[in-house]
């Protein structure tokens, strides 16, 4: 196994690598998606949000509601200290379960954990790939093609690292300012640079 973690703002392109990585034989192990698995009815960690924070909630098709979650934690610390002690452990529980089953195989895991550069990231990884854009142009594609509104964007950036501190800590850099044929090309280059690192693990480098 050799595990790369893959980060970048929100609007980076970020899913847009990870699908484009997956489709070159990555196996990734995406936290977002982790988190939504979890949070199904009638699991753990749905009862325990539904025990703390109320039937309010929950959608009247029984699933969770994400937006009043949202609404219930935003400027409210305590509650959101609460969110996180329910959510984070199951969550870290799950991606260290998914690693172990990974580790004897000779897959490439991209870890598509959002916080990696901010938190103290407790997965080891061979290298950390960084989707970089200009936050203008992230905002402008979120708000165009996923019909965010701009004051969310912004208020969730001011929130994640800068893109000065992502790019500092960066091993490889993808530059998503182009065209999605361009981000194609950078995709095949990171793929090498990966492909690159593998055979010095196996060398035992
Ligand atoms: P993230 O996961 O980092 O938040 P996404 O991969 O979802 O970002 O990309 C944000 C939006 O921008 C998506 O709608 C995506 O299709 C679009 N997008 C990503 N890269 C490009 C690009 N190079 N050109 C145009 N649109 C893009």
């Amino acid at each position: 196994m050799l595990v790369i973690g893959l980060t970048g703002g929100i609007g980076s392109g970020k899913s847009t690598v990870s699908a484009m990585l997956a489709e070159r034989g990555a196996v990734v192990v995406d936290a977002d998606a982790i988190v939504r698995e979890l949070q199904q009815p009638g699991t753990p960690v749905f009862d325990a949000m539904v025990e703390r924070f109320g039937r309010e909630i929950v959608a009247p098709d029984g699933t969770l509601d994400r937006a009043a979650v949202a609404d219930r934690v935003f400027g409210d610390p305590e509650a959101l200290a609460d969110l996180n002690a329910i959510v984070h452990p199951a969550v870290g529980a799950e991606i260290a379960r998914r690693l172990e089953e990974l580790a004897p195989t000779d897959a490439v895991v991209v870890l598509d954990v959002p916080l990696l550069v901010e938190s103290k990231n407790p997965y080891p990884v061979a290298g950390l790939l960084v989707v970089d854009v200009d936050p203008e142009v992230a905002v402008r594609r979120l708000v165009e093609h996923r019909g965010m509104r701009e004051a969310d964007v912004r208020a969730r950036m001011a929130r994640q690292a800068s893109r000065e501190e992502r790019l500092a800590r960066a091993d490889h850099v993808i530059d998503n300012s182009g065209t999605l044929d361009d981000l194609a090309r950078q995709v095949d280059e990171a793929w090498a640079w990966i492909e690159g690192l593998r055979s010095r693990q196996s060398a035992g480098r």
